[in-house]
């Protein structure tokens, strides 16, 4: 009888090896508050490889998002247009502003938002329109800002997901106006935990994201020789992470390159290995566009159904191999029932959610783990 001695976590936060010595620098500097040398460095990093007019690092994606909706003015009454495949702060944060959320259907090959949807979901009170590039796959992104000139909307995309991918040669979270990512532990890049960035795009935005991050003070113009007094000139809350928490992340930016190279590897794998298969297994692959680079955020394949789903995961979890679904479609929530509305026909949203499986995929994974993976992943296939 085999001994079964491995057990495969979904996810493990990525370390690279740098992380606790610049948080013991940060800690020796004396300085451990928000806008620090780590934190400047780490700013400066997505300036010069991303092509953003200006980042700021912020404790979470979802405080990215909140500073976005505070930013481009939504108030209530305002319809602001989300896929209801998505995370809640994809919501969440223009519902706290009081805008009603407009969910508009999926496309089954990505699981991105269907641009083919969002024009009809169009109304006079609609401000915004939010993409999210699930699993770092961009959205249709020509048609969507080509829709926001046309109708004057903002485009915020919630790129949580997208760090070091592209549409078209751009990286996401710097085509729309406003960008975001997460670093949260199940990220690609984690600033230790939790921690997100906001990308400002579009000049007009600039000085007022630092006032609102700044507790709605000019403190930034102030450190910076431009007024001579700092005071509050704006609404605003704090919203700047920790030195301890750009610390780790500046590690994580300095090997951005490696940590990519390492999950497409790993990507790859997967996909070769269950390319083979599909057809005899039934499973549906991800589809990753020409115009797309991604960042291999996930792996993860779809069944026939939720039956067939559910007993995969169980099955693999025997194995100790943690495999997990994702999102609850929003409108079906108890909050999305109340603040939001489907537009049209949900053809996709449901029936695809109810299919996918994401499997295991980290940086730190090891050959043993990943051949493992793929013993047991064909075992229970089959
Ligand atoms: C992870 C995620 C968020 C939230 O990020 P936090 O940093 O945890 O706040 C928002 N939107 C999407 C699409 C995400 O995947």
């Amino acid at each position: 009888m085999k001994i079964q001695n491995h057990n495969i976590p979904f996810n493990k936060p990525s370390v690279t090896g740098n992380e606790v010595v610049y948080i013991k620098n940060a800690i020796n500097e004396n300085k451990l508050s928000g806008d620090g040398p780590y934190a400047k460095k780490c700013e400066a990093w997505f300036e010069e490889h991303t092509g953003t007019l200006k980042a700021l690092l912020t404790p979470s994606c979802t405080h990215a998002l909140e500073l976005a909706a505070i930013l481009i003015d939504i108030k209530p009454g305002d319809e602001v247009i989300v896929p209801s495949y998505t995370f809640v702060s994809t919501a969440n944060a223009f519902v706290l502003r009081g805008a009603k959320i407009v969910f508009v259907d999926i496309r089954p090959d990505t699981m991105n938002i269907d641009e083919t949807k969002i024009e009809g979901a169009i109304t006079d009170k609609t401000k915004a329109i939010v993409p999210v590039h699930y699993a770092g796959v961009a959205c249709e992104m020509d048609v969507i800002m080509e829709l926001a000139t046309k109708y004057n909307l903002v485009v915020v995309e919630d790129a949580a997901q997208g760090m070091m991918a592209t549409y078209k040669g751009k990286a996401l979270g710097t085509i729309g106006h406003i960008g975001t990512y997460s670093f949260h532990e199940t990220k690609n890049y984690t600033s230790g935990g939790e921690g997100g960035v906001l990308l400002i795009n579009d000049e007009q935005y600039k000085a007022r994201a630092e006032v609102l991050r700044e507790k709605g003070t000019n403190r930034s113009q102030f450190f910076r020789g431009m007024v001579d007094k700092y005071t509050w000139v704006d609404i605003g809350s704090s919203m700047l992470p920790s030195e301890i928490q750009a610390a780790y992340l500046y590690a994580q930016l300095e090997q951005a390159e490696k940590i990519n190279e390492k999950r497409l590897s790993i990507w790859n794998l997967y996909f070769q290995n269950l390319n083979e298969i599909s057809d005899t297994f039934k499973i549906v692959l991800p589809t990753i566009p020409k115009e797309c680079k991604h960042n291999a955020h996930m792996f993860y394949i779809k069944f026939d159904s939720m039956t067939q789903r559910q007993n995969f995961i169980q099955n693999m979890k025997q194995e100790n191999v943690m495999c997990v679904f994702h999102y609850i479609p929003l409108h079906s929530s108890p909050a999305g029932k109340n603040l939001g509305e489907f537009h049209g026909i949900d053809n996709s949203t449901t029936i695809e959610s109810e299919k996918l499986v994401r499997l295991p995929i980290y940086y730190n994974m090891s050959d043993e783990e990943l051949a493992t993976i793929l013993r047991v992943l064909l075992k229970v296939l089959v």
